[in-house]
């Protein structure tokens, strides 16, 4: 079967989970999305991309954008980013304080809240404008020239950003923070609201399936720091539900709580996926579920 007409079945397969969970209400801004949207696309090595239902229309990116931010440093700074922040899964939700404590401000991941606002830190420093090098490179690799910011998303983020702040200044306590806090919270928040769409987020996630390289051979990684960038994927990509994510759909994945997941095949190709309803654990519920079938069905799987 063709990818197309495999989307276009697991879509009517999956119908019944489409609307089910929850908005991310604790950002007002993303609970106005319609919860019925459903979107899924594939894109091959090629940059060959197709998809089914909302497969066009942009949404918030939220957490899959730390994903990117992290390719960013370690292209630039290669290992120097794991003294601050470590590569083991939480098993705790992802805006959690409580390890943070234990481990003496050093977050256990890149793909938590807290490892994301280290990973933000160090892109200010290396680029002086952490949120504009990141609207660059997903511009870059997604090919289209509109993928933006939503300032209200952004405006929300921060108005409901207490968490993250105390996340951010307990990492200063700590010494783990280089520039002003409130400058990283900000380029943090509006990282947050890069809005693109499947087609663009597929085509944005190849370099991770091709090894480090762009469809057109151009390196971003090395092909280690791809190797690399897809375990942590795997292992901390999805949260506290990173082994469930692991056991059904078998693929590195890293979702956002605007309900949007990147999955890698590696050697073959990305899926992305949208639908904003979300489980308790911040995942796509439907989104999950279309993964799931799909690697069911093509035997998609790094295992
Ligand atoms: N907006 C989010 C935050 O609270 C991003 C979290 C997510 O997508 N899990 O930091």
């Amino acid at each position: 079967m063709d990818h197309l007409a495999l989307l276009e079945r697991i879509m009517s397969e999956v119908g019944p989970e489409i609307g089910r969970g929850r908005l991310a209400d604790y950002i007002p801004a993303l609970a106005q999305v319609d919860p019925r949207k459903f979107g899924f696309a594939v894109a091959d090595l090629d940059g060959r991309v197709v998809g089914v239902g909302d497969w066009e229309e942009p949404f918030s990116l939220q957490s899959v954008a730390k994903v990117f931010g992290l390719a960013l440093v370690v292209a630039r700074d290669g290992e120097r980013i794991w003294e601050r922040v470590g590569r083991e899964p939480s098993g705790n939700p992802f805006n959690s304080l409580v390890q943070l404590e234990h481990e003496h401000g050093i977050p256990r991941n890149p793909f938590i809240n807290a490892g994301a606002l280290v990973v933000t830190d160090r892109l200010l420093t290396l680029t002086g404008d952490a949120r504009g090098a990141l609207r660059t490179f997903l511009r870059e690799e997604s090919g289209n020239d509109e993928v933006d910011f939503d300032a209200v998303v952004a405006s929300s983020e921060a108005e409901h950003g207490a968490r993250n702040a105390a996340l951010a200044y307990f990492m200063a306590s700590h010494d783990n923070m280089d520039n002003p806090v409130q400058t990283v919270l900000e380029h943090y928040f509006w990282q947050s609201s890069l809005t693109m769409s499947c087609r663009d987020l597929a085509l944005a996630g190849l370099f991770l399936a091709c090894h480090g390289l762009r469809a057109d051979g151009s390196r971003v990684l090395s092909s280690s720091d791809a190797k690399r960038i897809n375990a942590i994927m795997l292992t901390c990509g999805t949260y506290d539900a990173a082994g469930e994510f692991a056991y059904r759909v078998g693929l590195p994945g890293k979702s956002g709580v605007g309900g949007g997941i990147l999955a890698v095949m590696p050697g073959r190709g990305t899926l992305s996926v949208w639908s904003p309803g979300l489980d308790s654990r911040g995942n796509s519920v439907a989104g999950v579920a279309a993964l799931d079938r799909f690697s069911t069905l093509t035997g998609w799987s790094v295992f």
